[in-house]
């Protein structure tokens, strides 16, 4: 637990200056530059030397396997999201203690059910959120309209949206939908992150450096707690936002909210001119976010009618109300449910542009020297990645590296496989046969094909699914006599 509540707020006051001068530069990072530019830019403020050092110490820009973007990472997420829940409780705790947390309210009960179904699709886009300890709660301060989601799933939301805005279950919806969005894709991580470079500075450099040695596990939870509180005051950059948007509509809509909502939301947003929403102040909005949102509503709109227009969904577990590993009385449990929508191989709409590529059949890959480091040092987390069934992740950081050789092929073979997307696999399968025809193969005097067979394997997918064809065709013969 964060014990030190006063110090931790009296670090977020005594910041508030500073973030200002951080929030200017945040918003406006240069495009083309990769993570550590870019992070070296956003918070050029302060000593490089810090940054460099702290840098040194952890490990740094890391590839988001969602998102395929590049981000910096210096914490492992189990330490963020254990930062996160001291930090939640913390504040929770104390808001409670001024009557300003909703305990029983038509209010609650509302956003629970619809933070509910969010999470339900959430895990759909990423497993393993099923073990979160999602938790949402009502902030009564009805002149903030704010919200948020921490690393892990804590969530909270002011009730400035209803006083202030009026805002409909949909705008609820996608209000949150989005906030998960910034959780799913490790945003509030990167900010940690960046909280830690900018924030706390020597305090923490010198907590990170004892507690790799010391054990000292309370300083280390206290400074992620920090971190973690700081995080939600940051700004998020453009591309994190653009991220949230585009999940966390498709997440709304496939929960059977209308993606429509997004839009007017930010239009009422907007128009809270005389005093803007502290929404807007961690969440730059770029002129053309409008047609942005607008152009995401009619890529999300089928699945919010087939949402609508279906059969009710099945049962859902109670993401809120128990533990992870629970089973609520006549449900299902979040791991069973976690199952379920694996086997169902339907995948979100967005990702990362790779992911895209790749679930067309479109990735063809031509580099053959430039990424030829980045394939010796990726090639041994793809077999990890193969062995857990993280298809999504592993099509993901095969494309990212681009690779012209057969296993490359092969892997994005195996993860359509693993996804259900047999005719997508059909041709990745192919692409690595031609590959070895050629001799851009894994095989050599450096063997980097690692475990896998490929051949003997190639041989046997096409070998059931031509016997599977058949089989289908000689259904079709009987069903026509
Ligand atoms: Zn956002």
């Amino acid at each position: 637990m964060f014990n030190e509540n006063n110090s931790m707020w009296t670090v977020l006051a005594r910041n508030e200056e500073f973030f200002q001068i951080v929030t200017m530069r945040l918003c406006r990072p240069p495009h083309a530059a990769r993570c550590l530019g870019k992070t070296m830019n956003r918070i050029h403020v302060l000593s490089r030397g810090l940054l460099i050092a702290l840098l040194a110490l952890a490990s740094g820009c890391a590839t988001n396997t969602i998102t395929g973007r590049s981000q910096l990472m210096l914490m492992s997420e189990e330490s963020a999201i254990q930062g996160a829940v001291s930090a939640y409780s913390s504040m929770i705790g104390q808001l409670s203690k001024k009557n300003q947390v909703e305990v029983a309210s038509p209010r609650v009960t509302r956003v629970r059910e619809i933070t509910n179904r969010l999470i339900a699709e959430a895990v759909r886009f990423r497993p393993d959120s099923a073990g979160w300890g999602w938790e949402v709660q009502v902030i009564d301060d009805p002149k903030v309209v704010n919200a948020f989601c921490m690393a892990g799933g804590k969530m909270g939301i002011y009730t400035g949206f209803w006083e202030k805005l009026k805002a409909t279950d949909d705008e609820i919806a996608n209000v949150m939908g989005h906030e998960i969005g910034h959780a799913l894709a490790s945003h509030t991580r990167e900010k940690m992150s960046m909280a830690m470079t900018v924030g706390v500075s020597t305090a923490l450099l010198s907590v990170l450096a004892s507690s790799r040695n010391s054990g000292d596990y309370q300083r280390t939870q206290n400074t992620m707690a920090m971190a973690a509180a700081l995080a939600i005051t940051l700004p998020n950059s453009r591309e994190a936002e653009t991220e949230a948007d585009q999940i966390g509509i498709e997440l709304a809509a496939r929960a059977g909210f209308d993606p429509r909502a997004a839009v007017t939301l930010w239009q009422k947003m907007a128009k809270d001119g005389d005093s803007p929403a502290e929404f807007f102040s961690t969440h730059p909005s770029p002129e053309n976010r409008m047609q942005r949102l607008q152009a995401l509503v009619a890529k999300v709109d089928p699945l919010y009618r087939a949402a609508v227009a279906g059969s009710p969904p099945g049962p859902l577990p109670d993401f809120l109300g128990v533990a992870a590993n629970e089973r609520p009385v006549g449900g299902i449990s979040r791991e069973e449910y976690a199952a379920r929508v694996a086997a169902e191989a339907q995948v979100m709409t967005f990702v990362a542009e790779e992911f895209e590529r790749f679930r067309k059949g479109e990735a063809v890959f031509s580099c053959t020297t430039d990424c030829m480091f980045a394939y010796g040092y990726q090639r041994g987390s793809w077999k990890t990645l193969h062995d857990k069934a993280q298809w999504r992740e592993l099509a993901v950081a095969v494309v990212k590296v681009g690779y012209d050789n057969d296993l490359s092929y092969f892997l994005l073979g195996e993860a359509a496989t693993g996804l259900g997307l047999k005719e997508v696999a059909q041709g990745y399968y192919l692409r690595a046969l031609q590959a070895r025809k050629a001799g851009r193969t894994c095989e050599g005097v450096f063997n980097t094909c690692g475990e896998f067979a490929i051949a003997e394997r190639i041989a046997a997918v096409q070998g059931a699914a031509a016997a599977g064809g058949a089989a289908a065709q000689s259904k079709n013969i009987n069903k026509n006599n």
